[in-house]
């Protein structure tokens, strides 16, 4: 562990984070043989993927090899945890390879439907997730002295606790007001604290701004906020979404992700129009694939390539996924950063479950919100997508309601869906049929906003 002395270095983990790719791969492939044995002795199950294939934990001597072993999909991982919670009293027993005694922290997703995925850590990788958020931040440029208001959902999913814990690691102070007492709490204690970096999602920060006149006498660029850390949605990735936020709390933007608590990754210090993706840092801790999300054959890390990332956890004890295909879907960039980093970096583009077709077109609710976002402040941003049924196969057109900014006129509103759809039918490549209601018709969420809702029948 570096010595917290110096507050003058550009990196945490100085050795680590400027690894050579050869050298990154390297230390991959001897951590997963290791990591692939120790699953294999210690779970029922992932023993059962091996042997499925007619494989053993030393036939595993590439990567190749290892693409041999079947993913994990969402519903499996459901119904093993099912099985285990029916066999064991608990939904991890299956999963879990260290034991008992050893296991001091159960952590869940924010589970919106069905079981959550849990998550069982022993203290060695609590450690590595506490490392891996202080490789982020500092990155960033936060140190000690540094106030950071979290101000995403608390309680036990991974951006909560887990989150306080590794910016206490790094040394900065973290205020976990959380986003469940509403956003006049949240702006109250931005007043009480004085904080010089607020984490939380995108469509809460513009809640946020809108709100912060009201509530503290003062716009949100007045608030000495310095960093605004996205999390828990796509649009710290979306230009618009960005540019929106940089100038709202006249903050730099990051975006930046721990999903899953191995696959760790933060954006780099860069002007809002620009996006060069998340560096990816905690690598030496996860092995990202990406697969087809319906076929599940891999694709090539390459730049530009899209698909759904399956993740390995490695050199982890408590439970360590193995091959998980968590259901995000994933940009790839491996050309060279302009801040000089090595490594891959990636964007997070949605869940795989939100993609919707229209006539034969991939629509995710991000590149919507984006689009809609451009004509910002004749719009709010806020709208929701309509549909009759469950996607991915939308019938034409795409039924979108959406919020008109507050200084439009009735009159206005047709030449401005003139604008909007010239837009979507260039840039999107739909043509959506679009609803116009009211400013603040729709209710400013406080977590992950869902802006997909299926009519009812
Ligand atoms: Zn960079």
């Amino acid at each position: 562990m570096p010595a917290m002395s110096n507050q003058e270095r550009k990196l945490w983990n100085e050795k680590i984070e400027t690894l050579s790719r050869d050298a990154v791969r390297a230390l991959q492939l001897e951590k997963l043989r290791k990591q692939v044995a120790y699953n294999y002795e210690h779970s029922p199950v992932y023993r059962k993927k091996f042997d499925d294939v007619g494989a053993a934990p030393e036939d595993i001597k590439s990567f190749e090899d290892f693409a041999r072993i079947p993913v994990m999909t969402k519903d499996e991982h459901r119904r093993t945890q099912e099985e285990s919670l029916e066999r064991y009293g608990n939904p991890y027993a299956l999963l879990a390879c260290a034991p008992k005694e050893k296991i001091i922290r159960i952590n869940s997703t924010s589970g919106t439907t069905g079981m959550p995925t849990l998550y069982t850590l022993t203290r060695h990788d609590v450690d590595v997730v506490n490392e891996m958020h202080a490789r982020k931040y500092w990155r960033a440029g936060i140190r000690p002295g540094d106030v950071m208001l979290q101000a995403l959902s608390l309680s036990m999913f991974t951006g909560g606790l887990p989150l306080s814990q590794g910016i206490m690691h790094m040394g900065a102070c973290v205020v976990p007001v959380g986003v469940e007492g509403g956003t006049k709490r949240v702006l109250d204690f931005v007043r009480l604290t004085s904080p010089t970096a607020i984490i939380a999602t995108p469509s809460f920060g513009q809640y946020l701004m809108e709100k912060c006149p009201e509530v503290t006498g003062r716009q949100a660029r007045d608030l000495g906020i310095r960093w605004f850390f996205c999390a828990g949605e796509p649009g710290g990735g979306n230009p618009e979404v960005r540019k929106m936020l940089a100038e709202g709390f006249h903050a730099k933007v990051f975006d930046h992700t721990g999903g899953g608590h191995a696959f760790h990754g933060i954006s780099c210090d860069e002007p809002p129009e620009q996006f060069s993706g998340m560096h990816f840092v905690s690598e030496d801790h996860c092995l990202l694939e990406l697969v087809d999300p319906h076929t599940k054959e891999g694709i090539a890390l390459q730049d530009g390539a899209v698909g759904e990332m399956v993740f390995t956890f490695l050199d982890w004890e408590g439970g360590p996924f193995m091959r998980y295909a968590l259901g995000d879907l994933l940009e790839i960039y491996d050309r060279p950063c302009a801040c000089g980093m090595p490594g891959i970096r990636f964007k997070i583009i949605g869940r795989a479950d939100d993609m919707l077709i229209v006539k034969g077109v991939n629509v995710y609710p991000e590149a919507v919100r984006s689009a809609i976002l451009r004509f910002a402040p004749k719009v709010t941003g806020f709208f929701r997508i309509l549909l009759d049924k469950p996607g991915p196969l939308v019938k034409p057109p795409l039924k979108i309601r959406l919020e008109y900014g507050p200084g439009i006129a009735e009159k206005d509103l047709a030449s401005l869906e003139a604008e909007v759809l010239s837009y979507f039918r260039q840039e999107v490549r739909i043509g959506p049929s679009l609803e116009w209601v009211p400013p603040e018709t729709f209710p400013r969420e406080t977590k992950k906003t869902k802006y997909i809702q299926i009519r009812e029948t």
